[in-house]
């Protein structure tokens, strides 16, 4: 801001209005799983990731990726805290992305968890973890999609599938008779790992998505 409180217009005419709206640090949920490749993704993209892991952390961040790795666990590792700012921060408009075990933990409904597993109800959908039969429980594959401008590496790890979902969530990818991306305003579920890729247009994606302070 200039002295008369306006941006300089210099500023205005270089950076892409798209660029401005840009998260400017994203939370890595980072109790256990991949978020320490979240994080490479996140710099990669030029973006500041900060690993997240008590509530108070999720003060410095305005947007949040929910890594893959193992949901039970995470959900057991979570504060309780940590949990209710999350549902709050969701609420008031913070974009989240959710891979696999993020996924599965931003649902409203889970098939398959264990009983204590309590979700984070953050998306209209309900999931099956470990859906993908023995056989191809963890395969690579392409999934195209418009979001990400075409085809694109999808990795998936003893994947959930959806169930259900609200009329309001939209299916942004899918595989074989599987929706695997989903978009709830402006929370993202993939069921595969964008993370576990060279490909960072996942992430460019969800990072182009408006936010609460946007
Ligand atoms: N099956 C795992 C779970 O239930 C998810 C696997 C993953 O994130 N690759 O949490």
């Amino acid at each position: 801001m200039s002295a008369t409180g306006r941006r300089p217009s210099r500023v205005a005419r270089d950076v892409p209005n798209e660029r401005l709206r840009r998260p400017r640090r994203v939370g890595v949920l980072a109790l256990q799983g991949d978020f320490r490749e979240h994080l490479a993704a996140l710099r990669a993209c030029e973006v500041e990731g900060v690993p997240i892991r008590l509530a108070t952390d999720l003060d410095a961040v305005d947007a949040l990726i929910l890594p893959g790795g193992e949901s039970t666990t995470m959900a057991h590792l979570m504060e309780p805290a940590l949990k209710q700012s999350i549902q709050q921060r969701a609420a008031a408009g913070m974009p989240v992305m959710g891979t696999c075990a993020g996924m599965i933990l931003m649902a409203r409904e889970i098939q398959d968890g264990r009983p204590d597993q309590e979700p984070l109800k953050l998306m209209d959908i309900g999931v099956r973890r470990n859906a993908y039969g023995r056989q191809i429980d963890s395969f690579e594959t392409e999934v195209e999609s418009a979001a990400i401008g075409g085809a694109g590496p999808a990795v998936f790890i003893r994947a959930p599938q959806l169930i259900d979902r609200a009329a309001d969530v939209e299916e942004l990818a899918r595989h074989g008779d599987q929706a695997v991306a989903l978009k709830q305003g402006n929370r993202l579920a993939l069921a595969f790992h964008p993370e576990l890729t060279p490909d960072r247009r996942w992430h460019q994606y969800f990072l182009s998505l408006d936010g609460e302070t946007r």
